[in-house]
C-alpha cells in the first residue's frame, strides 16, 4: 500500500522529522542559522508567494520569530516555519519579499510533492500554535517548547503539556454485496449542483475508525455496513484533519437521507461512474477521496477511466 499512499497530496514523508532531538534548543538554534536552513513564513494559513506560477518564499533565519521546526531535508538541513499572521497582509507580503498570500490549495496543483506536503505541515502546526495560547486547564499563556511540537503551561502549579490537535475522519467507498459491484455515492449540501462524493465523518469520542464508518454511513443513507477494512490515509492540514480512508461492504441496499447534510445518495455501477466521470470530476484532485474511487473505478476492470485523467 505504501507506493500508493506516496500519491496522495500532502503526504511522504519527506522530512526527517528528528523527533529524538527536536528537544535541544541548542542544536535547533545551530540549525536555523546555519547556511543552508530554510525559513518558511506563514500569514494567517497561508503561504507567501511570488512568480506563476506561484513559489512559496522563505526568510533569512534572522527575521525569525516563534519559529517551529520542521524537520530535515535530504541534505541534513534543518527546515524551519514561521508565523507572520500578526501583520497586517501588505506587511507579511513585504517582508517576505512576495507578491501575495495564498492557500496552499489553491495553488497545490503547480507544487511539488515535497512542497504541497511542507506547507500542508506547516501551516497545520502553526495554526495550532495560534489556537493553544492559552492553557485548557488553567487559562495561563503556554509556551511553546520542542522545537514547537509541544506547548507547556506557563503555571507551574499547572505545568500541563499541549500537543498538537488532530482530528480524525473516516472516509470510505461503500460497495454492495451482490453483483453487479456497485458503490454509495452522495450529493452533500454546498457542493456543486450535480457533484457525487465519497460518503466521510469526524471520529467521536469512544470509537474505533471502523465503529465510525459504520455510523457514519448508517446515519447518512441508512445503509447497514458490514465488513470495513483500511485503506490509506492522508494528512488533512485543513485546519486539523486527517483523513482515515476505508472500503466497506453494504449488508442493506435501500437508503434514506435526511435531506439537510445530504441531498441524495446513490448506487453507481463501474460503467456508471465511469461515465459520471467522464463529465465532472471524480472527487477533488489533492483529495483522498479522488484516490479511493479511482482505485474502486479500476477494482474489476483493467481499463484505467481515462476520464478521471482529463478531469483534474
Ligand atoms: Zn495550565
Amino acid at each position: 500500500m505504501d507506493s500508493y499512499d506516496r500519491l496522495l497530496t500532502y503526504t511522504g514523508g519527506w522530512l526527517d522529522r528528528a523527533g529524538g532531538r527536536r528537544a535541544d534548543a541548542k542544536w535547533l538554534d545551530e540549525l536555523l542559522n546555519s547556511p543552508g536552513a530554510t525559513l518558511i513564513p506563514f500569514w494567517r494559513d497561508q503561504c507567501l508567494v511570488s512568480g506563476d506560477p506561484p513559489v512559496p518564499v522563505t526568510l533569512q533565519a534572522a527575521q525569525a520569530d516563534g519559529v517551529v521546526f520542521l524537520g530535515l531535508d535530504a541534505d541534513g538541513d534543518g527546515v524551519f516555519a514561521t508565523d507572520v499572521s500578526g501583520m497586517e497582509a501588505e506587511q507579511a507580503v513585504e517582508l517576505a519579499g512576495a507578491d501575495r498570500a495564498v492557500d496552499v490549495r489553491v495553488i497545490v496543483g503547480t507544487l511539488s510533492p515535497a512542497e504541497a506536503a511542507t506547507a500542508g505541515y506547516g501551516r497545520g502546526l502553526l495554526h495550532w500554535h495560534r489556537n493553544q495560547r492559552f492553557c485548557g486547564a488553567c487559562g495561563a499563556v503556554t509556551e511553546s517548547v520542542w522545537g514547537g511540537h509541544h506547548r507547556v503551561c506557563g503555571n507551574e502549579a499547572c505545568g500541563r503539556l499541549h500537543f498538537p490537535k488532530i482530528e480524525p475522519a473516516v472516509i470510505m467507498t461503500v460497495q454492495t454485496e451482490r453483483e453487479p459491484e456497485r458503490i454509495l455515492l452522495a450529493r452533500h449540501r454546498g457542493s456543486s449542483a450535480g457533484r457525487y462524493s465519497a460518503l466521510a465523518g469526524f471520529v467521536e469520542v469512544g470509537e474505533s475508525l471502523e465503529d465510525a464508518v459504520r455510523r457514519e454511513v448508517a446515519e447518512e443513507t441508512g445503509v447497514k455496513v458490514g465488513e470495513v477494512s483500511y485503506a490509506a490515509s492522508q494528512a488533512w492540514p485543513f485546519p486539523a484533519g486527517l483523513m482515515i480512508g476505508f472500503r466497506a461492504t453494504a449488508m442493506t441496499e435501500d437508503i434514506t437521507v435526511d435531506g439537510e447534510e445530504l441531498l441524495e445518495a446513490r448506487w453507481f455501477t463501474r460503467p456508471e461512474l465511469r461515465q459520471y466521470a467522464a463529465a465532472n470530476p471524480l472527487g477533488r484532485p489533492d483529495s483522498i477521496d479522488r484516490h479511493l474511487l479511482r482505485a474502486w473505478l479500476a477494482g474489476g476492470d483493467d481499463r484505467e477511466p481515462d476520464a478521471c485523467r482529463t478531469n483534474t
